[in-house]
């Protein structure tokens, strides 16, 4: 359904979207990168609004939070679209498509009243990435705040200052996906900028926004032992050491289906490297249950 976008400004006889670190610049009809915001007759209107593609019930800890909230179910949405392009993509069916007239039409006063009646303490903004419905989220956000319902962001994290400011005082929990740390590897992964995301993650902390991180380890790509091991003490020294942090088990998928799962020694070596560094809650993502007993 068309909507009046937010973040964009008029340059000359086109329109230039400010809401992520992209900055898409559209001439008429033309639309950006995600594929859902188009500059329509001057103005830049959003494809996503009320279209949701992918709407479910999970446990909290499938976001993944393991700190918030636990043991609920959360009320959990996202549409088509995403401002990444991450090669290992595991939604892509949604995230790398544009809406063309599918998904379910649901308004934020409908989604509010699922989550309260679903006995939801929470709605999550999450499959695809939900900057690229900012204004849905937005919206539905502000409502579940006055029904009060809690607010969750899972994002990569690459949006620009202004619009997480004006997103800030909704959140009460994120988890944000750090894909690497390594800004060339950031770039040819995924599209995004290891800057952007570091600054989103220093800016939800400061907020008092809970916060958990999460990072897949794919072969080849960004599993080094020295790579984490930067990464971790960067999260040590700014002030991370109580946010837990999630290493995920990579499987084929999207344009890296060649590749092997994570083997689970990359797994083991990062959670002790996570701890040399001094951070306090690290825990394993998609393991089979020997994982422990091994342990
Ligand atoms: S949100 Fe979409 S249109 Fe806006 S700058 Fe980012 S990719 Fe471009």
């Amino acid at each position: 359904m068309p909507h009046d976008a937010l973040w964009w400004k008029k340059e000359k006889d086109a329109v230039r979207c400010l809401l992520c670190p992209h900055r898409c610049l559209m001439t008429e009809n033309e639309t950006g990168l995600c594929g859902l915001r188009q500059n329509t007759a001057g103005r830049l209107i959003t494809h996503a609004y009320n279209r949701v593609a992918a709407l479910h019930i999970d446990p909290i800890e499938k976001k993944p939070l393991y700190h918030f909230l636990p043991g609920t179910r959360t009320l959990s949405l996202g549409t088509h679209g995403c401002n990444l392009r991450c090669l290992h993509c595991q939604n892509a069916g949604i995230s790398q498509t544009v809406p063309s007239g599918g998904g379910q039409l649901l308004t934020p006063h409908q989604l509010v009243d699922l989550a309260l009646k679903n006995n939801c303490p929470s709605i999550s903004y999450t499959y695809n990435e939900p900057v690229v419905f900012y204004e849905l989220m937005y919206n539905t956000a502000k409502l579940a705040r006055e029904a009060g319902l809690k607010n969750i962001l899972v994002s990569s994290g690459f949006i620009n200052p202004n619009p997480l400011r004006q997103l800030l005082p909704l959140l009460d929990a994120a988890n944000i996906d750090l894909k690497c740390f390594r800004s060339e590897t950031y770039r040819n992964l995924c599209g995004a900028e290891l800057a952007v995301v570091k600054q989103t993650l220093k800016t939800l902390l400061k907020a008092g926004v809970w916060l958990e991180i999460t990072t897949l380890l794919i072969p080849g790509q960004n599993d080094n032992a020295s790579e984490i091991n930067d990464m971790c003490r960067w999260l040590a020294q700014n002030g991370f050491t109580e946010t837990p942090l999630h290493f995920s088990r990579f499987f084929p998928a999207h344009r890296l289906s060649h590749l092997s799962p994570t083997p689970l020694s990359m797994i083991r070596t990062a959670l002790s490297l996570a701890h040399q560094n001094g951070l306090r809650f690290v825990y394993p993502g998609n393991v089979p249950p020997s994982f422990y007993q091994i342990n």
